[in-house]
């Protein structure tokens, strides 16, 4: 009942990911990190190899292929000591867009980001002031004859200036006007780039710690035409938890990527690396921790494809998908450990991309939900234990 064999078509893809990322070396990895910005070049040829289209049907000229295979190729630039926060959200965007949009909408945008006309890669669904919870959002869209006028926040939203299209969680009645919280709430499809020109939304870039492009944005008398709800008026919250499980498998299998190319940067320093007459990889304080994290991270790569399986198969996949990201995300942090410890001083120099992994491998316990809320989604929700919130 189970095949866990990689096709022949599906090995050649991931062969032809890691000749697009060889020429994104190291060098070009610091260079865009010191300087905190944009990498387009890298972006630019992604979307030429039709990465950023996989999700999108063959019938809209992209590569028709499921979240799965989309997984594996975010794994492998990950792996191959690319970014692949700088590419990922379109790859999940236009998975979940292809399931929520209505027929008009597809036609109309999905042949023009699969061509690489347009890039949607910018997702705005959390403020301020609500943070972790959703369902308290502010950001208010009010019903103007055939069009909505839209006003509020939105904090740490990713690539506002480097996307034309926003997906974008407003509320349109507030919590007092409806049955249940998470009800009242819309998604909107925002041409971005005309919101910026024409200054409805204004973005101001936050300085991190990692090279991300993260935004707060403001939305000021935003108009969008009724035709630019996606899905169902009201029921927003539901759609975004739908493009959540994409997300999270998607960003799990970018961080796996990365702790592959952090695990593969220990154990070939620990072999080459001699100390007190024989390779440092020889001892087994070294070797273990190594062991230790490759493991699991091979336990989540299997529940990735499970997780992946479920959705392309249009089942439900809230639980593998929340225990995905939680696994990933703490298995992505003992792997940087781990090379860190491993590596002792080399650890930390810029050169060789560890000290970068690891503080990106720090993101994935917070973003794109926090391991707390995806621990309480376990509890709650698969466990049946009292939901804590
Ligand atoms: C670099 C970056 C890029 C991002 N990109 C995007 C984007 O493109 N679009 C977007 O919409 N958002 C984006 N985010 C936002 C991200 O999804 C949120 O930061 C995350 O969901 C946590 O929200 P918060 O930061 O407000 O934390 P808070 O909600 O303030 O939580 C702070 C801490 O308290 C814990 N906590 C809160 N409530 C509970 C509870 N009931 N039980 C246990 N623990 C709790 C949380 O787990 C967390 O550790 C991005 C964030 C970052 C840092």
């Amino acid at each position: 009942m189970l095949d866990f064999q990689i096709s022949e078509e599906l090995k050649l893809i991931v062969e032809t990911v890691r000749q697009a990322c060889a020429q994104f070396d190291d060098a070009y990895w610091r260079h865009v990190d010191s300087k905190k910005i944009y990498p387009k070049e890298f972006v630019d040829q992604m979307v030429k190899y039709g990465f950023l289209s996989m999700s999108i049907p063959s019938n809209y000229g992209g590569g028709g292929t499921g979240v799965t295979e989309s997984s594996m190729v975010i794994e492998e630039i990950a792996r191959s000591g690319c970014d692949g926060g700088a590419i990922r959200a379109q790859i999940y965007l236009t998975a979940a867009f292809n399931r929520i949009a209505n027929q008009d909408q597809k036609d109309e945008y999905l042949p023009k980001i699969a061509r690489g006309d347009l890039r949607f890669q910018t997702f705005a669904v959390t403020e301020a002031r609500a943070g972790t919870e959703t369902t308290n959002i502010s950001t208010f869209a009010e019903k103007d004859g055939d069009n909505y006028v839209i006003n509020g926040q939105k904090m740490w939203i990713s690539r506002v200036m480097e996307s034309d299209l926003m997906l974008l969680l407003a509320r349109n009645k507030k919590v007092g006007e409806v049955s249940k919280k998470t009800l009242g709430m819309t998604l909107f499809l925002v041409d971005l780039k005309k919101a910026l020109r024409d200054g409805t939304v204004k973005a101001k870039p936050i300085e991190m710690m990692i090279n991300h492009s993260a935004n707060e944005i403001l939305i000021e008398n935003l108009v969008v035409p009724k035709e630019c709800v996606v899905g169902e008026v009201g029921r927003g919250f539901y759609h975004v938890l739908s493009v959540m499980n994409s997300e999270r498998i998607i960003n799990s299998s970018d961080t796996m990527g990365s702790a592959h190319f952090l695990l593969s940067k220990a154990v070939e320093y620990a072999k080459m690396r001699v100390v007190f007459g024989r390779p440092i990889g020889q001892n087994q304080g070294v070797q273990f921790p190594i062991a230790s994290a490759y493991a699991k991270l091979e336990a989540a790569s299997a529940l990735r494809f499970k997780a992946a399986w479920l959705y392309d198969n249009n089942m439900e996949c809230g639980k593998e998908a929340n225990i995905l990201k939680y696994l990933s995300s703490e298995i992505g942090v003992e792997a940087s450990n781990v090379a860190m410890t491993t590596m002792g001083g080399m650890g930390m120099a810029v050169e060789g991309g560890i000290e970068r992994k690891f503080r990106e491998m720090r993101l994935h316990i917070i973003a794109p939900v926090s391991n707390n809320l995806a621990l309480s989604y376990i509890a709650s929700k698969v466990l049946d234990l009292p939901r804590s919130y």
